[in-house]
């Protein structure tokens, strides 16, 4: 028996990168799964592939009212949330004097207003003892030149893994947090980069976690899935850091 079986989770972000794998995982182990995304093609090929029983929805994490399209959506169809992996997420790296007011707002709407309210809507649907798991990064540890915006979104989502397990008690739910280092993920090619700087870049990366190389999607979408399943069921307002050692050696 799977570790979710009948277990209805949510991932944003589910059509990509962390959040696909993660969905496969999930699939696995017996998970019925609501995944969302802002590209409806390619949400569709990722409900395909998942195969089993997928709901693939268009929305927006930083929009309110297609949050409550998503979460409407998600109560026709299954009624209640076991899992809900707040992963949607983008990343964008400047210097302090080039941080455009745009760009500050981009990053905060979407990694952490977000992720917010993207918990807020689906509060009324999580079932007693379901878990949350936010995806944070290392980022939020490190003082990593260019990252004051990023780094800070993600900060954000460690202190909501306290105040939210605080607040949800009474009712079991679980708040904690998947830190990823360096993940080879579609992120990197969002990032508006050339290809030689991204390249560069990922040696840098390389060079600065012990393990020497990048982490893999499946290898963070095992520890949320631990932290998804009853095997966590001791840890609330906690993280894990899944960093190849970047931040502890
Ligand atoms: P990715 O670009 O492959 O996936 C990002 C996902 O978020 C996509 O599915 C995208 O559709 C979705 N998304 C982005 N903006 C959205 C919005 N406004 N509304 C709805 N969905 C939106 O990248 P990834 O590396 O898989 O990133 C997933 C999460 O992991 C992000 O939150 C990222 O910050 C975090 N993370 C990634 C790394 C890494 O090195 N890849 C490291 C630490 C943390």
């Amino acid at each position: 028996m799977g570790k979710l079986e009948g277990k209805v989770a949510v991932i944003t972000g589910g059509n990509s990168g962390i959040g696909l794998a993660t969905a496969q995982e999930f699939s696995r182990e017996g998970a019925r799964l609501v995944i969302s995304g802002r590209d409806q093609k390619t949400l569709d090929v990722a409900a395909r592939e998942l195969g089993g029983e997928v709901l693939a929805v268009r929305a927006d994490a930083s929009n309110l009212a297609e949050l409550d399209r998503l979460f409407a959506a998600v109560k026709e169809r299954f009624g209640k949330i076991d899992v809900l992996f707040v992963n949607a997420g983008i990343a964008k790296f400047a210097p302090l004097d080039a941080v455009t007011e745009e760009l500050f707002d981009q990053v905060l709407d979407i990694n952490f207003k977000g992720a917010y309210f993207t918990i807020q809507k689906a509060l009324p649907l999580l079932n007693d003892n379901a878990s949350i798991i936010l995806n944070a990064s290392i980022a939020a540890h490190l003082g990593l030149p260019d990252s004051s915006v990023y780094a800070a979104s993600k900060a954000a989502l460690l202190t909501l893994a306290r105040t939210l397990s605080a607040e949800l008690l009474s009712r079991g739910i679980r708040v904690n947090a998947v830190s990823p280092g360096p993940i080879r993920t579609p992120i990197f090619d969002r990032l508006g980069w050339t290809p030689e700087v991204v390249a560069e870049t990922a040696k840098s990366f390389e060079k600065q976690v012990p393990l020497g190389r990048f982490g893999r999607p499946e290898e963070i979408a095992r520890t949320v899935l631990f932290l998804a399943s009853a095997d966590s069921s001791f840890l609330l307002g906690t993280e894990i850091i899944a960093d190849g050692g970047t931040s502890q050696l």
